[in-house]
């Protein structure tokens, strides 16, 4: 009896050790020396307001559009022990500063889902009912706006690569890869209604998107790739002066992955300024009480930012191209 008794209590010890570090992991970010700010560049009619993950709002003066506008931001207990909804308070402040801060009236006409994933996808049904727009991504993703009531002829799904046009905005999907991280693969294929844990909300397409416009010449000027995976030759015929890179999971992948990945977004494409996205601790709110809130990279547990920056100011530096760590609330102009 008194052994069983003390294999207990020793089971115990250990069960609570483990889960202490675990929360100590979780709880521990990187030390990332960013590299120097954007600098103010002159004021153009395009320009994108970077809002965490590979949020972003586009605008050209005339018409805005999303891509993904994930805003709620849970906490990690609520993402891990509770099923999630969208957090209207929030979203509805941070569009508020984001339309405020573009100097546009509220309204979208579009939201491009990057895939389905919950920190990509589920707020885009909440602000496309809000603000009019149409949402546009994956039959998966198609599932997670119709959970949320917004009519089937406001969505736009694609099954494959495909183009949208928004405002005078033309944006190209191509079907691209997640980074492997584990939590990759599987497809909607029922309305996921809310509240929902966030392992129901599958990748289904992994897009990345081709931006032109007809102010910045006849050819694309921007290439987003929202998370850190790719298609062999996906990009070929592309060229682009922007390519706004997403970070997700990259620290932990190999050097060999990392440098390929570089070859087929940057080297191939041309592309001489990059920006770097999805990078941030999405646990974290981008609005506390009113005030606008700095990006965090993701915990050590999870990702490895230092690192896979270390190799892409490396990369950047031989190839000659500029490097930016987008933070929250940061502007790029074209
Ligand atoms: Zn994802």
């Amino acid at each position: 009896m008194r052994i069983l008794r003390f294999a207990l209590y020793a089971l115990s010890a250990i069960v609570l050790l483990g889960l202490g570090a675990l929360v100590f992991l979780l709880k521990s970010y990187p030390a990332a020396e960013l590299p120097e700010s954007l600098k103010p560049s002159p004021a153009g009619s395009v320009r994108t307001l970077f809002l965490g993950t590979s949020s972003m709002a586009w605008t050209d003066g005339q018409s805005t559009w999303l891509v993904d506008g994930f805003f709620s931001r849970q906490p990690l207990s609520e993402v891990a022990f509770t099923r999630l909804k969208v957090d209207e308070t929030q979203v509805g402040a941070v569009a508020a500063e984001m339309f405020k801060r573009l100097d546009m009236p509220s309204a979208l006409s579009g939201i491009v889902v990057a895939h389905s994933h919950y920190d990509h996808s589920l707020d885009a049904p909440f602000l496309a009912k809000q603000y009019g727009a149409r949402v546009v991504g994956s039959e998966s993703t198609l599932q997670i706006a119709k959970g949320q009531d917004v009519p089937t002829t406001q969505i736009d799904a694609f099954t494959g690569s495909g183009r949208v046009k928004l405002g005078e905005f033309d944006i190209q999907l191509i079907q691209s890869a997640h980074a492997p991280t584990g939590f990759t693969g599987g497809f909607n294929t029922k309305p996921v209604f809310l509240p929902a844990h966030a392992l129901q909300f599958k990748e289904g397409i992994s897009f990345s998107f081709v931006v032109s416009h007809p102010g910045l010449g006849p050819g694309p000027f921007a290439l987003i790739q929202p998370s850190a995976g790719y298609v062999e030759g996906q990009n070929k015929d592309i060229a682009v002066e922007h390519v706004f890179l997403g970070m997700g999971g990259l620290g932990k992948l190999s050097d060999a992955y990392i440098e390929n990945y570089w070859r087929e977004m940057v080297v191939g494409t041309g592309a001489k300024h990059v920006y770097l996205i999805h990078w941030d601790d999405f646990t974290q709110p981008l609005m506390k009480k009113g005030q606008l809130v700095g990006l965090k990279p993701m915990p050590k547990l999870l990702d490895d930012f230092p690192r896979s920056l270390e190799l892409l100011k490396m990369f950047s530096e031989r190839d000659g191209v500029t490097l930016h760590v987008l933070d929250a609330w940061q502007m790029v102009h074209f």
